[in-house]
């Protein structure tokens, strides 16, 4: 990868271990700012002081998210509240939601993380960025629109759906890149395939973010659309937002950014490391964020960290596509299952769609039942149902080590959503 990087740094081991080590060392500081923490603290037995080195990480307790509830509506602030510039919200399943707040530096930081993501995904300020995710209190418009502005791109802040103003400005614009949900994408592809305009688009490049993409999505995205590359971006509110990782052009993994933010990758119920390459709960500390650092916060979101350094050159470490999340995990019949290992296992029939379907339910006897649901891709018949359900129920027990049905449906059956999409239906109460 010969060119000049802007805004990604490149570090040796070495400059990464001492900025993670002085990171480090100024967050658990600037944490005993907040009596939040110092209460985390004191009750773990820890203070700032005991932290001098990486492997002191591990003294510190983990926090959570019930942990940001706990200190509605400015959770674990370690700043004056005048130096406050933004707040994010994530979304609140239950009860309260989860407000984040940003200094200057933070919202800078959170624009940077953005702009290394462009310059990772090979944009240049020829390109024409359209944003498709949503704006307001969440951090995905804030994140895509002012990486974007500080990278040089012409930004298109259109905003999540409605689908013909999307394909309007995007033809009229000449838009190059495109930043949506995997769903989003998904649907647009889908709509240009049908409307016969790929053509009239100059899109090349999908960013998607903030979702599961299998890699049968990404190639029914790409295939539809005609696109050159697309990427993965991953990030949380509690990461100031979106883009604290994105995969390279060799796609073996997502690299983070590791000045910003150490990832520790443990077992979700020991907390104890995994070895790399094994499926974890990522853990993670910020290194510069001023107004709600984070330390050994969980976000139960699983992925594995990628053995080795990449082809590319990049000297930032890969953590794998999020396989789901702690919480989803599945217990079914006594075994653990994520959403993200069946993905992996439909990816290698060809004559399926991308998107599926589980449903989980309880019959008389107290058994429970599984059964997934998928679509035929359109360029096949309803004639090869009975074979094909029989040899992904096949593939399934192999890899899964349990035995449910699969049953096959009509191309474009399954609901679609503009946001996540709902893939698991537990009708075992
Ligand atoms: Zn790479």
């Amino acid at each position: 990868m010969d060119k000049t990087f802007r805004f990604i740094p490149r570090y040796t081991d070495e400059e990464l271990h001492a900025l993670q080590t002085k990171g480090l060392i100024w967050t658990v500081h600037q944490a005993e700012k907040s009596p939040q923490y110092r209460e985390l603290f004191r009750k773990a037995g820890v203070s700032a002081d005991d932290i001098r080195s990486l492997d002191d990480l591990q003294k510190l307790p983990t926090t959570d998210a019930d942990d940001l509830r706990a200190g509605y509506p400015l959770p674990l602030c370690c700043v004056e509240p005048r130096d406050i510039v933004r707040i994010h919200s994530s979304s609140g399943t239950t009860g309260k939601r989860k407000i984040l707040a940003y200094t200057a530096k933070d919202v800078l930081m959170f624009n940077t993380q953005m702009a290394r993501c462009y310059e990772m995904a090979g944009l240049t300020p020829e390109d024409r960025m359209q944003i498709a995710v949503g704006y307001g209190l969440w951090t995905a418009g804030a994140g895509f629109q002012m990486g974007s502005e500080m990278f040089g791109l012409l930004t298109i802040p259109v905003g999540p759906g409605n689908l013909q103003i999307h394909l309007q400005m995007m033809e009229d614009m000449g838009t190059t890149c495109f930043g949506a949900t995997a769903s989003m994408s998904l649907l647009l592809a889908e709509e240009v395939e049908r409307a016969g305009i790929r053509d009239r688009l100059k899109l090349r490049t999908i960013i998607c973010g903030s979702e599961i993409r299998s890699e049968k999505m990404r190639l029914a995205i790409e295939s539809k659309l005609g696109l050159k590359d697309s990427y993965d971006i991953g990030g949380m509110t509690e990461m100031y937002g979106p883009g604290t990782s994105i995969d390279c052009i060799y796609h073996t993994g997502l690299h983070y950014w590791a000045d910003l933010f150490i990832i520790e990758f443990l077992d979700p119920i020991t907390h104890k490391p995994v070895p790399e390459g094994q499926l974890g709960e990522m853990v993670v500390t910020s290194l510069v964020k001023e107004a709600a650092p984070l330390v050994r916060y969980r976000t139960h979101d699983l992925a594995y960290k990628v053995p080795g350094k990449c082809e590319c050159g990049l000297n930032m470490p890969r953590h794998s596509a999020i396989m789901g999340r702690s919480d989803d995990m599945i217990i079914f019949r006594g075994v653990n299952i994520y959403p993200g290992q069946i993905a992996e296992v439909l990816a290698k029939h060809p004559e399926i769609g991308s998107e599926y379907q589980v449903q989980l339910s309880r019959d008389d006897k107290a058994i429970d039942h599984m059964t997934l649901t998928v679509e035929r891709a359109a360029n096949q018949t309803s004639d090869i149902d009975e074979g094909l359900a029989r040899r992904i129920e096949e593939d399934m027990r192999l890899s899964l080590l349990v035995r449910l049905e699969v049953s096959i449906t009509d191309p474009s059956t399954l609901p679609r959503t503009f946001s996540k999409s709902k893939r698991i239906v537990d009708n075992r109460q």
